[in-house]
């Protein structure tokens, strides 16, 4: 079975009331992802850009009483039972774990990142993002004691339009048998792929996007980066694959680093474009579970109208749980690519 990159168009006509009432067109697509089916609808406005927010006061008034920042992180935040994790608290460079207040299973965590109370997405670093996930990377060891049994997820919300009630930069991370249904139809697809033809699906799936040539970003020594034919996201989601490895503990130091390193210039592209939060995901199997290869999605979040503080999740994505893209993926994919070109010869 070849792997096909589905579309359909569809026209929609009416009477433009900005053209003296002329019969106008306005045209939208329907795309299907090669693995597990779902649909998204692409709806491209050339040169959309995502509408300024002010979040000046939101940050300034968290940041009197934050409760990552570094003068409360040690007082009020939670402890690890001594049984567990004997420290009460896990630290690697300005990163500091603990429980979660709020859990998603029985061993869950917050990383805070750094001290610093708010960094646009432009002001990360590789160097935060290897120190935080080494650091998750501590813990997940420590709780899952049957690594053929459990997923270790690791995610983040960065800034309230991405569900984040704290300011202050944190990922999720939590050890489950549970790991979602985005990522479960995406496992159940692969394995049945694997079945049919013998061959894990990602390999194919890199082949052909290479082969298409619209969608790669770049490509670095452990992973393939692109954007997603059909996102979650309205505006893109950039993925990284790690071809053969399928848990966040299979990456090397050198593997974690590179992706620190892609993941850092693709979040400063983002926000260059006007992006101010995004969710982001590691998409891991369990340790046995060859079919599928771990890979990493960013996707931006945003207010359709913050004016009115509309959010980008209407019936069509919330309850029907289909996506509505403004981006096309192949425009996002050209356009960080060159980013990603000139930041890598230092330009
Ligand atoms: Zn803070």
């Amino acid at each position: 079975m070849g792997i096909e990159f589905k579309r359909r168009d569809k026209v929609a006509k009416f009477l433009n009331p900005f053209k003296d009432f002329e019969l106008s067109e306005a045209k939208c697509q329907i795309r299907k992802d090669p693995l597990t089916g779902r649909t998204g609808r692409l709806a491209h406005f050339v040169g959309f850009k995502p509408p300024s927010a002010d979040f000046t006061r939101i940050i300034e008034d968290s940041e009197q009483n934050c409760p990552f920042c570094p003068e409360n992180v040690l007082k009020i935040t939670p402890k690890f039972d001594p049984g567990q994790i004997p420290e009460g608290r896990l630290k690697k460079g300005e990163s500091i774990l603990f429980p979660n207040l709020l859990p998603y299973d029985a061993n869950s965590a917050l990383a805070v990142l750094c001290k610093k109370h708010y960094r646009a997405l432009t002001d990360f670093t590789p160097g935060i993002f290897v120190d935080a996930l080494e650091n998750c990377l501590d813990y997940l060891d420590r709780v899952i004691e049957d690594k053929g049994g459990t997923y270790g997820l690791v995610t983040w919300n960065y800034m309230p339009a991405a569900g984040s009630s704290q300011v202050h930069p944190h990922f999720q991370v939590y050890a489950t048998q549970e790991p979602g249904n985005f990522l479960q139809a995406m496992l159940s697809s692969g394995r049945k792929y694997m079945q049919e033809n013998g061959r894990t699906y990602w390999e194919d799936y890199i082949k052909a996007e290479t082969d298409a040539g619209q969608r790669l970003i770049t490509q670095g020594k452990s992973s393939v980066w692109l954007t997603d034919f059909v996102p979650l996201s309205a505006l893109a989601d950039i993925v990284g694959i790690f071809p053969e490895k399928q848990t966040l503990f299979d990456l090397s130091n050198a593997d974690l680093r590179e992706a620190a390193q892609i993941l850092n210039t693709a979040i400063a592209y983002l926000g260059q474009q006007g992006v101010y939060s995004l969710n982001m995901g590691w998409m891991p199997a369990r340790e046995t579970e060859r079919h599928h290869w771990l890979q990493l999605r960013i996707s931006p979040r945003l207010y359709l109208a913050p004016h009115v503080w509309c959010t980008e999740t209407p019936s069509l994505v919330y309850q029907y749980q289909e996506s509505f893209m403004i981006w096309a993926p192949e425009d996002t994919a050209k356009e960080l690519g060159e980013f990603v070109k000139k930041a890598e010869s230092g330009h």
